[in-house]
């Protein structure tokens, strides 16, 4: 089983042509709904009182729920933002911890035996206390977003130094490592004893850096631009989905999981929320991985 920590939120999402209040977000939502497409993933997140149970229906479909709490006493972890005409830069306008402020994350037994693991971005506090639980972990993924980077530095280096692969976009790796060269920012992650770090560059595409190969791929070119929000995540869950039903970690496997990523976050921005996650099937995710690699390979 994939084991996912993150969070799991309700959104605003405004965009120039809609504004949707409530709607299903999260690090720990985008990252399941795409990796559950190809692995059996659980989740370990918590919601409040003011959770819809149609959201819960969806999580009930779809991902194992013995990780996940609902704390009636309290509201889910609130995200409101907006992205400009292009939909590419994206103002964060206000984040509610809510539910996550003073949450525990613990790992039922089977969770603590996962072997793949992703800490999608969260309180790196948190993310920390989940890795001090996990006994045989293979590989453990983290991301991030500038809100932590900016907050808790220091901490999230922590996080880096105990993980294999780290997920980045392009302005939080600049962040992190105080550069606007994202090749230095890389080598200086490198050296922190990291395996894997991915930057994900929106519709540019994304490059992979592993300790000895560097590989670009580009990003699926899509006419159905609608919310970018949770595209990082669902780029992470088809990344990681395909690593994980591969079972291997070598240069071929690394390469076609960056295209599922890119192949996922390309369906994720199709519509509002995560709701192309939740109807999309792996046929038309291999269609769309044949499609776009005739492109990009000859
Ligand atoms: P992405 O667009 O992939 O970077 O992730 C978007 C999701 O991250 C949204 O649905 C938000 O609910 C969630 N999010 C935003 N800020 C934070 C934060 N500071 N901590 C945890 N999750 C966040």
């Amino acid at each position: 089983m994939i084991v996912s920590f993150g969070s799991i939120a309700l959104d605003i999402t405004r965009t120039p042509f809609l504004t949707i209040k409530d709607i299903l977000g999260g690090s720990c939502t985008y990252f399941s709904l795409a990796s559950s497409l190809f692995f059996k993933t659980g989740i370990v997140g918590i919601v409040g009182s003011d959770f819809p149970e149609n959201y819960l229906e969806i999580f009930r479909n779809r991902l194992d729920l013995s990780g996940f709490k609902i704390e009636k006493s309290k509201k889910t972890f609130k995200y409101d933002s907006s992205f400009g005409n292009d939909l590419s830069i994206r103002t964060t306008i206000r984040t509610e911890l809510n539910v996550y402020k003073d949450f525990i994350p613990v790992l039922p037994y089977e969770y603590r035996q996962a072997r793949y693991i992703y800490l999608g971005n969260s309180d790196p506090k948190q993310q920390l206390q989940v890795i001090d639980q996990l006994e045989k972990p293979r590989y453990i993924f983290m991301d991030t977003i500038d809100f932590w980077i900016r907050t808790e530095r220091s901490k999230v280096y922590d996080v880096i130094q105990r993980v294999n692969g780290l997920f980045l976009n392009e302005e939080e790796i600049k962040l992190l490592c105080e550069t606007n060269n994202i090749l230095i920012g890389a080598y200086k992650l490198l050296d922190l004893n990291i395996d894997l770090l991915v930057v994900k560059m929106g519709p540019k595409g994304a490059v992979m850096f592993t300790k000895n190969n560097i590989f670009i791929n580009p990003s699926y070119l899509n006419t159905e631009v609608v919310d970018p929000t949770g595209a990082g995540d669902s780029f992470a869950g088809g990344f990681v989905g395909h690593l994980v039903k591969k079972d291997k970690i070598d240069d071929k496997t690394l390469k076609e999981s960056l295209i599922y990523g890119n192949i996922l976050g390309s369906f994720a921005i199709e519509r509002f929320g995560p709701e192309r996650l939740i109807s999309l099937t792996l046929n038309e995710i291999d269609e769309r991985y044949r499609k776009h690699c005739s492109m990009v390979f000859f």
